[in-house]
């Protein structure tokens, strides 16, 4: 690919975002500034500029930039926040968190997804971000609570232990619904008096899965 043809695709990039509804300058602002290239390597590289999941090791996803912008924009990210992500992947959706959080901790049940997207955090100087081998559906206590919460693996219902983890004033935003039907992706904000459920839009996600994956 010629630089040329580079610009035009990531114009092109852009211009899918907006008209698929991300709108928030921030949140366009560090999708222009990640390059999704490096975090879909091998075969479908070449299509990484396309508004499309595309596979990534271990069986799993990277998902499609629109949804990826939409789910930053749902959780209103503001520098001062400490988020917590819960399946790592490639790395992309924990990439563009950094660009606006002060601080970002995500979780992947395969070692493998952990460790190359830890790679590519690196070479980017992305040092904000702690990636983490786990099984996220427990949180991460040890730094809880958190402003907010990003879940990008379908659980049937939000897992209680991350609804204990937010904190009060907090936003949440995770698809919900069985793993082989569309599902919900939902925002749950956290206030004194208890949690209010908004659903954004029908999506679909991987399952969360229970346990350590095999490599
Ligand atoms: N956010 C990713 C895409 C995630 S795909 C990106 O930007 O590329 C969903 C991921 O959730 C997979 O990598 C899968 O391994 C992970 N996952 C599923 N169940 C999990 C669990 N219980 N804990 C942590 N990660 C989980």
């Amino acid at each position: 690919m010629t630089d040329d043809d580079l610009a035009t695709r990531k114009m092109q990039f852009l211009y899918a975002l907006r008209s698929r509804g991300v709108t928030d300058n921030a949140v366009l602002q560090a999708m222009e500034e990640i390059d999704r290239g490096p975090f879909v390597r091998g075969l479908f590289a070449e299509r990484a500029y396309e508004d499309m999941p595309l596979p990534i090791a271990c069986g799993q996803t990277i998902s499609q930039p629109s949804v990826v912008g939409l789910m930053t924009q749902a959780l209103q990210v503001t520098p001062r926040d400490k988020v917590l992500e819960i399946g790592t992947g490639s790395g992309y959706q924990a990439a563009i968190l950094a660009k606006i959080a002060r601080r970002v901790y995500t979780i992947d049940r395969h070692r493998r997804l952990v460790r190359e997207a830890r790679a590519i955090f690196e070479e980017l100087d992305l040092h904000t971000i702690t990636a983490i081998t786990g099984d996220g559906s427990h949180g991460l206590p040890d730094q809880a609570p958190f402003d907010r919460i990003i879940v990008t693996a379908a659980a049937e219902d939000p897992p209680g232990p991350l609804l204990a983890q937010l904190k009060v004033g907090g936003i949440m935003v995770l698809p919900v619904g069985q793993s082989d039907a569309v599902q919900s992706l939902i925002r749950v904000r956290k206030h004194e008096t208890g949690l209010e459920y908004d659903e954004l839009r029908e999506v679909r996600f991987v399952p969360l899965l229970e346990g350590l994956g095999k490599e």
